[in-house]
């Protein structure tokens, strides 16, 4: 079994094979939550700390429900309502962490670079559930797994990745593990939601929906990330959707039988139809949300394997 780190804080340290390592396993986690009895003991005796520092109803309900199925002792840190409103930092939080003998820590935060800052002074292994703009790794390998088991394979495939990239932690994530894993990524989406210094990305970038979906073998979508722009970034709602906003129509550009995903949550009627969105023989949303409890008790099963054996000088970023 490769996969050798002590934290899953992004996609960018990983080996193209660890990640195989992960979507292996998540496979066989898929098979054991269709199962009648969905419980397995990986992380029997363990402790999991949830601290979402931003809401989040998915991801957090997903790792919850990973750690329950692998047998770990799960505490929700309601972090909205807690002392980080009076004033404690994230070292204090860390050190009060420390003294409570947790196992797995999966933190969200809406600061890039939080979560690794975290991993720095906590003694257990830390999974990044999204930090600001940075990364949400756990997304990308549902994503991956979903697209592997759709697709039947995970390489040379044509995918564009459409909408808010700029704000969009699930696009750079994406970008990475797919980049690694050897496609042909496209971003699409108007010049003022494209990252600076995309053209050193390695990928193509179209602002014409219709070219950018041509021929591709996946469209994903992302939200419009509103609560991170600060400006004017689209003229309005109505007209984003129109040059936008996946329809069918607009869809027709890519291969006839190019799946359509989203991360969640969804702004019907603003980057994706209703209609097409809840499609079973085009979008495998659904898919993504159950890949998603899968990836997370393959990633705490691994860590908490190196957790016992830590490998020597590991440094990871
Ligand atoms: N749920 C994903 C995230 O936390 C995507 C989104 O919020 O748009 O980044």
């Amino acid at each position: 079994m490769t996969f050798r780190h002590r934290h899953l804080l992004g996609i960018e340290p990983l080996h193209p094979v660890e990640i195989t390592t992960i979507l292996d396993l998540a496979d066989r986690y898929v098979d054991l939550n269709r199962g009648a009895r969905k419980h397995g003991d990986a992380l029997a005796g363990l402790t999991q700390v949830n601290m979402f520092f931003e809401n989040s109803t998915r991801t957090q309900a997903s790792f919850e429900l990973a750690g329950k199925r692998l047998g770990a002792d799960v505490m929700n840190m309601s972090m909205q309502a807690s002392s980080i409103k009076k004033g404690e930092t994230l070292i204090d939080t860390a050190m009060t962490l420390n003294a409570m003998h947790p196992d797995l820590l999966v933190v969200r935060h809406p600061h890039s670079g939080a979560v690794n800052l975290l991993a720095e002074k906590v003694n257990c292994a830390v999974l990044n559930a999204g930090d600001g703009r940075h990364e949400h790794p756990t997304q990308a390998l549902l994503d991956a797994l979903t697209i592997r088991r759709a697709k039947g394979r995970l390489h040379r495939l044509s995918i564009a990745i459409c909408g808010d990239i700029a704000h969009s932690r699930v696009a750079r994530s994406n970008i990475l593990l797919l980049g690694k894993m050897e496609n042909r990524i496209r971003l699409v989406g108007p010049p003022t939601l494209m990252p600076a210094g995309v053209a050193d990305w390695g990928v193509e970038v179209f602002d014409d929906m219709r070219a950018g979906l041509e021929g591709v073998d996946v469209v994903m979508m992302l939200r419009l990330q509103k609560e991170r722009m600060d400006g004017g970034f689209i003229p309005s709602e109505r007209e984003y959707y129109h040059r936008y906003g996946l329809d069918a129509e607009k869809l027709s550009c890519a291969r006839p039988d190019a799946i359509v995903m989203h991360p969640g949550p969804m702004n019907r009627g603003v980057e994706i139809d209703g209609t097409l969105a809840d499609d079973i023989n085009r979008s495998v949303i659904q898919e993504q949300v159950e890949m998603g409890v899968a990836v997370r008790m393959a990633a705490m099963d691994l860590l908490a394997r190196n957790r016992a054996a830590p490998p020597a000088r590991e440094v990871m970023a």
